[in-house]
């Protein structure tokens, strides 16, 4: 099925998508997928007043009442779940099962947002006043603008967007300018869901098509309570500063460079698995993708000639064929950025295995490449880097203290694993003095989280936690209150002031 099928039977009129200056393609041969419209700054800053109006109804909504229109939306998400995964791969180029696992990421955080909009609970605190007592309530926060990255086109919006919808917060969303069609197809599934719920008040959901000029908006504008941005490093060091210098609040989801640790006691089969799924997949084009591989010396040799060989084997092509586990690249950007980090490698002493590019029959415009698996003498300057594309950087260690210590060198601290069946290495691994990163795991790779947890990373991954746990609490401003039930009026530290 075509595109411009998919995105009719998705419920985007033909208008939205078959004019505008900006052409789309998709990576897996270059086909035109469709032309978008990019929004100036005016017209953003029109979404964000209509968001703001509607900010003024949604949040006197009960919780649960919001709740239903997520639930909706989650219904919209079930039933288009094919054909939005499909469009995923269309304009993306991951493999199918990725793309529909995408999409199910989706319904998944719709239902957890539906619980959760029963329980958007504070704390009661016991007050040191006799007649008084505390609590915490929570409130919307306010406007909550989406910034999202090319890789997860669809979900990382639905995270923000489930959570912020039930928290009481409209959501103006800018997503990649590299996947404009699918941003379009998944907000019209939530447009659905809205005409069935009824009384959303009119700009309670957006999404604004465009480049950066869009998310300096969304930056700047004091009327965005909450602003969270998923992208690179790059692109979080230029937002932070402007959403600080007007006091507003970020959530920032930026680059990773996660690795695993091999020890010696680990099961290698399990590692075989788990580093071709978190290293390969999704053509390395994940922020929790493992980019270093850190193993035992006594293991070394046999686990990196088992992987050489593995990644030999990975049927790469046509991301919508069954059998393919690498579609392409985004573009030939991420083409010349993998082949130049590679080209660095060699100057620096490293052993590539792999990495060339691939030519798929009917498919020869788009960038495919066979994974990478690098083996590096030392952690270099190149080895700390994102590059964003499948490169697997294989290092030595003797004891775990060291290994850690590589481990935590980097700048980024997103997401971590540790392969290994003794019990005490595990739990150092988890412990306060192992990983640094907001995701640690134990015998499973670092990527393709549920969204049950709260997600996101610290240092240069920006600190930001999105989807489960208590990351609501992000998208909701915090009231602590005292109520005087007494007939006096005793102070807080027992401090006696005039009369009495
Ligand atoms: P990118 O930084 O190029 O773009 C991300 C988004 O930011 C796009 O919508 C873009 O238009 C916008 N943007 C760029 N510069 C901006 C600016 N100055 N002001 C406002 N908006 C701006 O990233 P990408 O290439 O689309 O995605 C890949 C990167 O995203 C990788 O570094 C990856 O690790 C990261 N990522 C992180 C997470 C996470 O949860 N930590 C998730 C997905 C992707």
């Amino acid at each position: 099925m075509q595109a411009a099928e998919l995105l009719n039977r998705l419920g985007v009129t033909r208008e939205r998508f078959a004019r505008g200056a900006f052409e789309v393609r998709s990576p897996i041969d270059g086909a035109v997928l469709g032309f978008v419209d990019h929004a100036d700054a005016a017209a953003a800053s029109a979404a964000v007043a209509a968001a703001h109006g509607a900010f003024r109804d949604w949040r006197v909504v009960p919780a649960p009442k919001r709740g239903e229109l997520v639930r909706l939306f989650g219904e919209e998400l079930r039933a288009a779940k094919e054909p939005l995964g499909r469009l995923v791969t269309l304009e993306n180029g991951k493999i199918l099962q990725e793309g529909l696992g995408e999409v199910q990421e989706m319904i998944d955080i719709c239902d957890f947002a539906v619980g959760l909009s029963r329980q958007l609970h504070g704390l009661t605190i016991a007050s040191e006043r006799p007649g008084h007592r505390m609590m915490e309530t929570w409130h919307p926060a306010g406007v909550c603008g989406v910034i999202s990255a090319f890789n997860f086109p669809v979900a990382v919006w639905a995270w923000n967007a489930a959570i912020a919808l039930v928290c009481g917060d409209p959501v103006v969303w800018k997503p990649s300018e590299k996947t404009p069609l699918t941003a379009l197809a998944a907000h019209a599934l939530l447009e659905r869901a809205m005409a069935r719920f009824g009384a959303a008040p009119p700009g309670l959901s957006q999404v604004v098509i465009g480049g950066r000029v869009v998310g300096e908006l969304l930056a700047d504008d004091p009327r965005v309570a909450v602003l969270s941005a998923t992208g690179s490093t790059r692109m979080g060091r230029e937002v932070a500063p402007r959403v600080a210098a007007r006091f507003g609040r970020a959530i920032l989801e930026l680059g990773g460079n996660n690795a695993a640790i091999v020890g010696p006691s680990a099961d290698l089969d399990l590692v075989e698995r788990a580093v071709l799924f978190a290293a390969a997949g999704t053509a390395g084009q994940r922020c929790t993708t493992l980019r270093r591989l850190l193993v035992h010396e006594s293991i070394y040799e046999p686990v990196v000639a088992r992987l050489v060989a593995a990644y030999g084997r990975i049927r790469v092509g046509n991301p919508l064929e069954a059998a393919t586990l690498v579609g392409p690249l985004i573009d030939g950007r991420a083409f010349e950025a993998m082949q130049a980090a590679l080209a660095e490698a060699r100057a620096e002493g490293g052993r590539v295995h792999h990495g060339e590019r691939v030519t798929v029959p009917g498919a020869e415009s788009g960038f495919y490449v066979r994974p990478a698996l690098v083996e590096m003498p030392t952690q270099t300057a190149l080895v700390w880097r994102e590059t964003f594309a499948p490169v697997l950087y294989a290092l030595r260690y003797r004891t775990l203290d060291a290994a850690i210590e590589l481990h935590n060198a980097v700048p980024q601290g997103l997401a971590s694993s540790i392969f290994t069946n003794d019990l005490r290495e595990a739990e150092i691994f988890l412990s306060a003095a192992g990983s640094d990163c907001g995701i640690v795991n134990v015998n499973i790779g670092p990527s393709g989280a549920e969204i049950g947890g709260a997600f996101g990373g610290e240092k240069e991954t920006g600190g930001g936690r999105e989807s489960g746990s208590d990351a609501w609490k992000g998208y909701m401003r915090r009231a602590t209150n005292t109520i005087n039930y007494s007939r006096d009026l005793p102070l807080a530290q027992g401090i006696r002031f005039g009369a009495d």
